[in-house]
């Protein structure tokens, strides 16, 4: 059975000590199984790519946006084996996996402006003779560490820009699907990126904890779920490192009377239900504003989550694949029992979907849920599967204040027609993305991406600009040149 091993110093490392099984989530079967990198192997990339820096750092900028170019056209090259690989290990249908990618080569099509992107600040005569300019430089070795549910996308978040900037960088992808950021990694080296300035380490907390206390790593971008996030952020900064963490989200669709209910109808169904409801930015709960707005919803929803075609990503029919691991399809079911035994009406019930050709897959149908209120588990905390709650609310106000009230603050939606509504609403929401009859509002690559509250420790939000201000950092120089006739004596003033 193919064990995937590390990509470090541009070849292919084999650290077998440990290993763990990757599954197809489609068939329930082992398709073949991960290194998990020990404390040493981290350490060998984290010297790779510390030896292979200096001279990245000094390479003429246009050579290093370059590869980026290269890269892009690799990656549209190679999309269908990307993609395929996604379905193999996340289990996404091969169209969303699609839009994943597309969204990931935006990034590296960001990357590829990186010349105009560190064109820097200049004065001229900032004082009598004196220019000052500010210069962004790279950092050194940084890192980034990802999740599951975007195994391409989010490492192409990172490294592209990072590297871009004259960093190295070792990327730590997840350990469940990590194929994809392997074969990505690959296609840069055919692109031109020098041995060491991107190395992969497969790995779990071992290889985390490596990158997390290591001198030589200056930044570390993270992806993934809430309390490792708060994990990695107080951890990186006491080692005194620049760290990013994005966290968990529970994003509120907030329904005002007046909306096209057939069109938030349609909206919901694609953000709540899309990749299984694995998404950061998935709608997992419609704030309905009168019950007018939830029981024709409901009407809508119930039949449409009925006809959902759930099955393997490889079936081009198939509107949702299965969840990733079996363990996490029976943390989602236990989430559905404690909707039920709390209160909530359970209107559809994934668990009775039947998968054709499917038995051993980690599938789960589409569950919706009336009823639902703020004090209830499902409300509060993140799912991360194909389950909606309907909170039913009787005021615009009232909407507001329950998504402002959350612990997350990630991505929200607001459906209506009324311009003041939307004006209010993107004003006051205390959430870092938000979409006007939008049910997914994640910035284009030209924007930054990032949370509020427990969604995003740190400042710098990725990608964009902000992650060319995360990997580089600001040099500020004063120059004066001596000029004939114009001998200063000291001066023990403050200069001004
Ligand atoms: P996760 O937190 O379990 O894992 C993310 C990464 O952290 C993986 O590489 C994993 O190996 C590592 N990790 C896990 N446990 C660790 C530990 N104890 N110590 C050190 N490292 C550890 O997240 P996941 O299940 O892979 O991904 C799903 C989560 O990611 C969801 O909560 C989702 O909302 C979140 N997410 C957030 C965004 C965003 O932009 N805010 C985007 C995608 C996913």
């Amino acid at each position: 059975m193919l064990n995937l091993g590390h990509l470090i110093d541009g070849k292919d490392v084999q650290d077998n000590s440990r290993v763990q099984k990757i599954y197809n989530p489609a068939t329930g079967e082992v398709s073949k199984t991960v290194a998990l990198a020990s404390r040493k192997t981290v350490e060998q990339a984290i010297a790779s790519a510390e030896r292979a820096y200096p001279a990245w750092r000094d390479t003429p900028i246009q050579k290093r946006a370059a590869v980026m170019f290269r890269l892009k056209a690799l990656l549209e090259k190679n999309a269908d084996k990307i993609c395929a690989s996604l379905t193999e290990e996340h289990g996404k249908v091969t169209d969303d996996a699609m839009g994943e990618l597309q969204r990931g080569i935006e990034n590296v099509d960001y990357a590829c402006g990186v010349p105009e992107l560190l064109k820097g600040e200049f004065n001229r005569n900032a004082g009598p003779g004196i220019d000052s300019w500010s210069d962004f430089q790279p950092l050194g070795v940084v890192a980034g560490i990802t999740p599951f549910n975007f195994p391409a996308m989010v490492p192409l978040w990172m490294w592209p820009m990072a590297v871009a900037c004259g960093n190295a960088f070792i990327l730590k992808p997840s350990e469940k699907d990590p194929s994809a950021a392997y074969l990505v990694a690959s296609l840069a080296q055919e692109a031109g990126l020098p041995p060491g300035i991107l190395n992969v380490v497969n790995g779990d907390k071992e290889a985390v904890d490596t990158l997390l206390h290591d001198t030589r790593v200056k930044a570390i971008s993270f992806v993934g779920s809430t309390p490792i996030a708060e994990y990695i952020y107080a951890t990186g900064s006491a080692a005194g490192k620049r760290v990013q963490a994005l966290g968990g989200a529970k994003n509120h669709a907030v329904v005002m009377p007046d909306a096209d209910l057939e069109m938030v109808s349609n909206a919901v169904m694609g953000a709540a239900y899309g990749s299984c409801g694995e998404r950061c930015m998935a709608i997992s709960v419609v704030v309905a504003v009168g019950d007018s707005v939830a029981d024709s919803l409901i009407e809508k929803l119930t039949p449409a989550l009925h006809d959902l075609r759930v099955g393997a990503g490889t079936d081009k029919n198939m509107d949702m694949g299965p969840l990733i691991t079996a363990e996490h399809k029976g943390k989602v079911v236990g989430y559905i029992e404690s909707g039920v035994s709390e209160g909530a009406t359970l209107v559809v019930d994934g668990r009775e979907k039947s998968i054709t050709g499917s038995n051993n897959g980690f599938f789960l149908g589409a569950s919706l849920f009336d009823n639902v209120t703020s004090n209830m588990t499902i409300y509060q905390e993140e799912i991360f599967g194909p389950v909606l709650c309907i909170v039913r609310v009787n005021s615009f106000e009232e909407a507001l204040n329950l998504v402002n009230e959350h612990e997350y603050g990630n991505g929200t939606c607001i459906f209506t027609r009324d311009g003041e509504a939307a004006r209010q609403f993107s004003d006051k929401v205390e959430v870092g993305m938000v979409g006007i009859n939008v049910p997914i509002p994640v910035p284009v690559a030209f924007h930054s991406f990032g949370g509020w509250k427990r969604s995003l420790f740190g400042d710098l939000h990725a990608y964009g600009p902000d992650a060319v201000r995360f990997y580089t950092k600001r040099k500020t120089i004063t120059q004066k040149w001596p000029s004939s006739g114009n001998l200063e004596g000291p001066s023990f003033s403050f200069p001004s």
